[in-house]
């Protein structure tokens, strides 16, 4: 079996032969750790377009097949196990009774008017509300991870004007989640995280937001390939134009993630590489905080100097990336610096707050 600082340089390594997910789901059938019994998970979809079940999906050495038949008990999912209506729902909660389960959570909860907005079959005749649900599962499982930025905050649903309330499955729960943002996420995002959960019977190690680090832990903008055309401002003037993507609006410098060196669609490219700039969806505020997408972002302050797009590359890129940064940060605790509705990172949290406008001087 592998120790910690194997899997670990695994998670984070570049250039490997086959798919992340590949390697550590064949670990863990050699690892023997998932035979006879097959770990029980259960995956509840919430407010969802299933995007990151497809993302899951793509899986494909293992295929899915032999993750549901040989690594994972998958005991509920609304697509992938083969009962319906009422049965699908008595084996649910007779899976989740045993709560020996991993509860993956995918799309946002409805919380506006009680929850209304948002419900998964019917309990007692009446309709059984998402969040009633994911609170159900939530007390009875042993790990809770939301898969896909909708779980993780909200993500499109809980977009300006939100009308129904949607959040993150940490801000209607009591219990620690482990949070796979990204839209959607990628495969080896929530593999890696299921398999160290599987293999050393405990949570990866997490940042202040809880994503794992090993693969939430670097800034896009530090793994990017065109950072050098960023430092001597060469800019694209559109997407489509090939050099760096920051005019155009990308949200590498304030983007946790690594997708320059994991690409997607197992390892074939990433939006930079093909001209186009980030949009930042492994962000937890994505989309309002990323909005404009084609908008580059605010000016940047140092200290008695004020850069823009055209004079970015003059500045250090360690110090204009941590000032993007917290001016970023910043402006999510004070609101959007043009405008809009954002939610609070408060739990349980009815609604929202209406942010005033605020003049942001230095901004185009
Ligand atoms: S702004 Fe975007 S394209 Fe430019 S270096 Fe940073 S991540 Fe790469
Ligand atoms: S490059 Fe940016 S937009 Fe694309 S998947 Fe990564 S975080 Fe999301």
């Amino acid at each position: 079996m592998l120790t910690r600082r194997e899997f670990l340089k695994l998670c984070t390594a570049a250039g490997l032969s086959l798919p992340l997910s590949s390697i550590l789901l064949d670990e863990l059938v050699k690892a023997q750790v998932v035979k006879p019994e097959r770990p029980p998970v259960i995956w509840f979809q919430a407010s969802t377009c299933t995007g990151n079940t497809l993302s899951f999906a793509n899986t494909v050495n293992p295929y899915l097949s032999n993750v549901l038949l040989d690594i994972i008990d998958l005991k509920y999912h609304p697509n992938l196990t083969n009962s319906y209506g009422n049965q699908a729902l008595q084996t649910l909660e007779q899976a989740a009774e045993k709560k020996d389960f991993i509860l993956v959570v995918e799309g946002a909860i409805p919380t506006k008017d009680g929850g209304i907005y948002g419900a998964s079959g019917e309990r007692n005749g009446q309709p059984w509300k998402i969040v009633d649900a994911v609170r159900y599962l939530a007390e009875r499982a042993k790990y809770v991870v939301a898969v896909g930025v909708c779980a993780v905050s909200g993500g499109p649903f809980a977009a300006h004007p939100n009308p129904t309330g949607c959040k993150g499955v940490y801000e209607v729960i009591d219990q620690p989640v482990v949070n796979c943002p990204g839209c959607p996420c990628h495969p080896d995002w929530f593999v890696g995280t299921l398999a160290h959960i599987l293999l050393y019977k405990d949570l990866p190690k997490l940042d202040s937001f809880n994503r794992p680090v090993m693969f939430y832990g670097r800034l896009i903008h530090d793994l990017c390939d065109r950072r050098s055309y960023f430092e001597n401002g060469i800019f694209a003037e559109y997407p489509g134009d090939f050099g760096c993507m920051y005019k155009v609006g990308c949200k590498g410098p304030i983007t946790y993630a690594d997708c320059p060196v994991r690409k997607w669609n197992e390892y074939v490219n990433w939006p930079v590489e093909d001209n186009s700039p980030c949009i930042g969806c492994a962000n937890p505020g994505f989309p309002d905080a990323s909005a404009p997408f084609f908008e580059h972002l605010p000016s940047i302050r140092l200290p008695n100097i004020t850069v823009n797009a055209n004079t970015i590359g003059l500045a250090s890129g360690v110090i204009t990336a941590g000032a993007i940064g917290v001016h970023f940060v910043g402006s999510r605790l004070k609101g959007r610096p043009l405008g809009g509705t954002i939610r609070t990172p408060d739990k349980h949290d009815t609604g929202e707050r209406e942010v005033k406008p605020k003049k942001d001087k230095g901004d185009k």
